[in-house]
């Protein structure tokens, strides 16, 4: 990628969005609202990315063993421990999850740490450990011609977490990750060290898509791959209540291999202009370079995207930059394994004072005019600060139990930059359980790895096959040994 290139996908948060890497503290709601609920970060507690989720734990156990019979029987060895006793057990990967979906409350709080990977191009597949991290399996695929088929648009995240999440990410016109996944190896709540695919075990491969870790602890998957490709950009501007339609219309073209769409954050015209970027491959596959990192380029970056905090003239200027500078310095090729090859940290705001919090829902193409309006009126009611909105496309999933898409949906992922104090997360927890009443009534979804803000009964409307989940989920799982926040804020009551 030309520094031009990756320099303004970084300014635009073009695919990319905007995030605040792992903070410790403690969360108060007793604190009055302009107290700081800034971390403190005790030795036996553990966070996520929001900062918010600070939680106690009985232990903390990394494994680093390939995917075989001693990593099994270690896990079988922690669970024996704790259910013993009766405490939950969870595996967590980067704890990118910002209500404490990864966090067994008092439990045993296991990471794996193994970037173990087995490519065979023959069959376009590759094993991998569920440790591992996307930018480990770029590492080993890139070489070779090959790429990640599905993924996050950022590179910190584990493989097994991804399925366990079932993230989507702007290849497209796919599902989510867990359709390119074939099959899984986990230890059950029986200790068994067991494999799952569409054919075998197919209700825990099921229910373990999308499940949060709830059906058991995966150690490797069967993950597709595609070629890596050379690919070109399309920009088209439009009315942003245009975009999830022109979306959904773009990813029927073969041709095209990514997309994502934007629409502008500022509040004057909020949500009223709209950008769809559309990646196809170049003419000339000759040659691929390596896939790149970030650099120097994404550190000069980070500034104008935080910029854009408090200063409604910076949220315009960098709208420009990405309508009208993007398409003229821009428009070169670049490989698709360097575009989803970007940390987090990239954006990361470095404020203890401050946290970034990820929104996402899921809309029918159709209904995505209904959901801007939405957004209109309910964000600027909010003090938060909006910081950027990218707009993907998600096939219908048909698999997972609890399927934010069962029909194909336009994703839009909102970055907002909240203060750490009691008042704004109230703030935050009501603005999100507006727009989820708001996009729950157009026949949408959102997303649960972020803050658990949604009423249960919103959890319960959005995701219809949650107490089929639990009555199984209590059957598979008796001793409820397999316990996180979300289990505990939504499921347990069903
Ligand atoms: C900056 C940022 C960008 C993001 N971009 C995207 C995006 O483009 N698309 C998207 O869909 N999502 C996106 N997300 C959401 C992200 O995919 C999830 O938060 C995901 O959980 C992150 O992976 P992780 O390694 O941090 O998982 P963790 O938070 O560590 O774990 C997630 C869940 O998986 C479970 N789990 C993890 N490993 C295992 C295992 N081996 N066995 C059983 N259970 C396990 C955990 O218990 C937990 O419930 C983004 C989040 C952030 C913060």
């Amino acid at each position: 990628m030309s520094w031009t290139r990756r320099a303004l996908l970084l300014v635009t948060g073009g695919a990319v969005g905007a995030w605040g890497a792992g903070r410790w503290g403690p969360q108060n709601p007793s604190l009055d609202g302009t107290t700081s609920i800034a971390p403190t970060g005790g030795a036996d507690t553990l966070n996520d990315a929001s900062g918010l989720s600070e939680t106690p734990i009985h232990r903390r156990v990394i494994l680093t063993d390939d995917p075989g019979e001693a990593l099994a029987a270690k896990l079988r060895a922690e669970m024996a421990n704790a259910v013993g006793e009766g405490r939950p057990v969870a595996v967590s990967a980067a704890r990118h999850s910002m209500g404490g979906q990864a966090i067994p409350r008092d439990g045993h709080a296991i990471t794996c740490d193994n970037g173990w990977i087995e490519p065979d191009t023959e069959n376009g597949v590759y094993r991998v450990h569920a440790g591992a991290r996307w930018s480990q399996v770029i590492a080993a695929l890139d070489p070779l011609g090959f790429s990640p088929k599905v993924m996050q648009s950022n590179n910190d995240f584990g493989v097994g977490a991804t399925f366990c999440v079932n993230a989507h990410g702007w290849p497209v016109p796919h599902g989510p990750m867990g359709a390119t996944v074939r099959s899984f190896r986990m230890v059950n709540a029986q200790g068994e060290w067991i494999t799952c695919s569409r054919e075998e075990n197919a209700d825990l491969f099921r229910m373990s898509m999308g499940g949060y870790g709830l059906a058991g602890l995966l150690t490797d998957l069967t993950v597709e791959m595609v070629p890596n490709r050379r690919l070109v950009p399309s920009y088209e501007e439009m009315p942003g209540r245009e975009v999830g339609r022109a979306l959904a219309e773009a990813v029927a073209d073969p041709d095209v291999d990514m997309a994502y769409g934007r629409v502008n954050v500022d509040r004057a015209r909020l949500f009223e202009d709209g950008l769809l970027i559309t990646y196809r491959p170049d003419a000339d596959q000759s040659d691929l370079p390596p896939a790149a990192g970030s650099g120097w380029v994404s550190k000069a970056s980070r500034h104008i995207y935080r910029a854009q905090l408090g200063n409604e003239t910076v949220k315009r200027a960098r709208w420009w930059t990405e309508t009208d500078l993007g398409p003229l310095v821009g428009g070169g090729s670049v490989t698709r394994n360097s575009l989803i090859n970007e940390p987090v940290v990239t954006l990361d705001d470095r404020d203890p004072a401050r946290t970034d919090i990820l929104h996402e829902y899921f809309v029918a193409p159709e209904r995505f005019a209904d959901f801007v309006a939405a957004c209109q009126e309910v964000i600027p009611a909010s003090y938060q600060e909006f910081l950027n909105v990218t707009l993907r496309y998600v096939a219908a999933d048909p698999d997972s139990w609890l399927a934010y898409a069962p029909v194909p949906r336009i994703a839009a992922v909102m970055s907002f930059s909240q203060e750490m104090t009691a008042r704004a997360e109230a703030d935050m927890a009501r603005m999100t359980q507006d727009l989820i009443e708001r996009v729950i009534d157009i026949g949408g979804t959102y997303y649960l790895p972020y803050r658990p803000h949604a009423t249960r009964g919103q959890f319960q409307r959005a995701y219809p096959r949650a107490r089929e989940f639990v009555a199984e989920k209590r059957r598979i799982d008796p001793d409820l040994i397999f316990r996180n926040a979300l289990w505990d804020r939504y499921l347990e009551a069903l």
